[in-house]
């Protein structure tokens, strides 16, 4: 059976970013450049002020010395006047500096009388002016290829001018829930019948991530059922099913995906949760079979599934960074299995994350996932953990500061 990482990079190696796109910088938000971004310009465009307040030559300034002001410059105004000694000229936070002067004293500094301004502080050589070019000069790399494009990204983007961004089009996800036990949100509830919740958590998970999901519904237990939904899954970019993939007698969701030209893979990683999880390839196309239980379909997906589908965006991040963080309580497992436990993360006082299990692990709690805020990775080798042990653990939910 392959490991959790055989499997983990099996899966990522099988796939491919997809065609690139140009979008408007207002939907180029929360994407991964397909490009890396070099600037077409200096920022700041020109030497301007930081500040409302003189523009002055600062050998002038000694403490009480008064000046003549000599003229205006607000932001976005002309330089039509220059600091000659003994002068200064009034100015505004991003007016251009002008010629002669090399410090800017901030009104709050100054005592001002009509056409003079006697200046109270000192005053050094560049205060307050922000120099062309201090920040990116043309010709810098700012953002590499694969960066997921987050607010100050854009703004990057904006100041430089571009307003239409390369990106790796969207991946369009198709979502097959399988079982015949199975009904829809508002279907008359039968005996024995389970709300299919997969469709609904696969979905925001998708999105979650900039991703399309496409709902296919329920297909039934029986080859013509699975034939029919897979079939049309398979004109996604991306097929995930749930269920109908463990050992049970009604379990076809294999066999009618290697009817339809779906190469498998594998079948079961060495995990808990999701050990009966199957992957294959039809052509460049992925399929994921998850398994049903809730909480395994939600994990797989985060595990398996997310990194994959983050790669066909262009995302150079695709596995979210390990923390370590200690255990608050002892923690039995199973020997020989990677255990991926739902676990809650806290702050302790010095302000280091601990955690501790949010719960009961049988995947059938829905609870422990909600009152989860991350997985926790329990080696194979172990069976128990101590209170104290360090763990690796990473955060459940969408974050894009480190890159993924
Ligand atoms: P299976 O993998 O088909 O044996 O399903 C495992 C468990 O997950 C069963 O209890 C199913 O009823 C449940 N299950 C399967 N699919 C879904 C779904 N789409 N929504 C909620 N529960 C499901
Ligand atoms: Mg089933």
């Amino acid at each position: 059976m392959l490991s959790f990482y055989q499997a983990r990079d099996l899966i990522v190696d099988s796939v491919r970013p997809l065609a690139v796109e140009k979008v408007s910088l207002l939907d180029a938000a929360g994407r991964a450049t397909a490009e890396d971004i070099v600037a077409n310009q200096p920022l700041p465009l020109f030497d301007n002020s930081a500040m409302d307040g003189y523009a002055v030559r600062a050998e002038d300034c000694v403490s009480g010395k008064t000046l003549s002001v000599q003229g205006y410059i607000p932001a976005g105004g002309k330089l039509n006047c220059k600091v000659e000694p003994g002068t200064a000229v009034k100015i505004m936070t991003g007016a251009p500096i002008p010629p002669g002067a090399d410090a800017i004293v901030p009104f709050e500094e100054t005592e001002e009388s009509p056409d003079r301004v006697t200046i109270l502080g000192k005053v050094k050589q560049g205060d307050h002016i922000r120099w062309k070019a201090e920040d990116i000069k043309p010709g810098d790399r700012i953002i590499d290829k694969g960066t997921v494009l987050r607010p100050a990204e854009i703004s990057l983007l904006a100041s430089f001018g571009m307003s239409m961004i390369n990106v790796h089009r969207r991946v369009r996800v198709a979502i097959l829930s399988t079982g015949d036990e199975l009904q829809e949100l508002d279907e008359q509830p039968i005996e024995g019948g389970i709300i299919n919740s997969n469709s609904w958590a696969l979905a925001a998970a998708i999105r979650e991530i900039g991703a399309e999901p496409l709902m296919l519904g329920i297909a039934r237990d029986n080859r013509e059922s699975l034939l029919q939904k897979i079939g049309d899954g398979l004109q996604a970019d991306v097929l995930i099913t749930s269920a109908g993939v463990s050992a049970g007698d009604r379990d076809y969701v294999r066999e009618v995906l290697e009817e339809l030209g779906v190469e498998q893979k594998f079948w079961k990683i060495n995990i808990k949760p999701g050990k009966p999880t199957a992957f294959g390839m039809r052509g460049t196309n992925p399929v994921f079979s998850l398994p049903g239980n809730p909480v395994s379909t939600m994990i797989t997906f985060e595990e398996f599934v997310r990194p994959a589908l983050l790669k066909m965006m262009g995302h150079r991040t695709l596995f979210k960074p390990l923390f370590k963080a200690k255990l608050q309580e002892p923690v039995k497992k199973k020997y020989d299995r990677l255990q991926l436990m739902r676990v809650a993360v806290e702050l302790n006082e010095s302000g280091e994350m601990v955690i501790a299990s949010s719960g009961d692990q049988n995947t059938g709690i829905l609870r422990t996932m909600i009152y989860a805020q991350g997985i926790a990775l329990l080696a194979p080798d172990r069976d128990h953990y101590a209170a104290g042990d360090s763990l690796d653990v990473h955060l459940l939910g969408a974050a894009t500061a480190l890159g993924y």
